[in-house]
């Protein structure tokens, strides 16, 4: 998969392979992956691509601790719903 940075050219690098995502939906309810960080070598733009299958099992939320082993990763990335869910859950990662 191509990945490339639109401001700069060139296609973005692999960073960190295997971070932990957090992914909160609109209810603060979270679903955990694994996923790559890339990078632009140019201007160190970042996006996160390649999840994983969500740490979901039978639509059972993942455990507190599994988001607190999430949390300790300190590459982890926390994705938020929309801009309004991400103000109101920083500053900080912890729900
Ligand atoms: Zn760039």
């Amino acid at each position: 998969m191509n990945i490339s940075c639109a401001s700069c050219h060139v296609r973005l690098k692999k960073d960190r392979i295997g971070i932990h995502v957090i992914e909160y939906n609109a209810r603060g309810m979270y679903r955990l992956y694994r996923a790559n960080l890339l990078g632009c070598p140019l201007c160190g733009h970042q996006v996160v691509s390649g999840y994983s299958q969500a740490t979901t099992v039978d639509g059972t939320p993942p455990s507190r601790a599994l988001l607190d082993i999430a949390l300790t990763d300190p590459y982890h990335v926390c994705i938020y719903e929309d801009q309004e869910q991400r103000e109101w859950f920083e500053p900080g990662d912890n729900p």
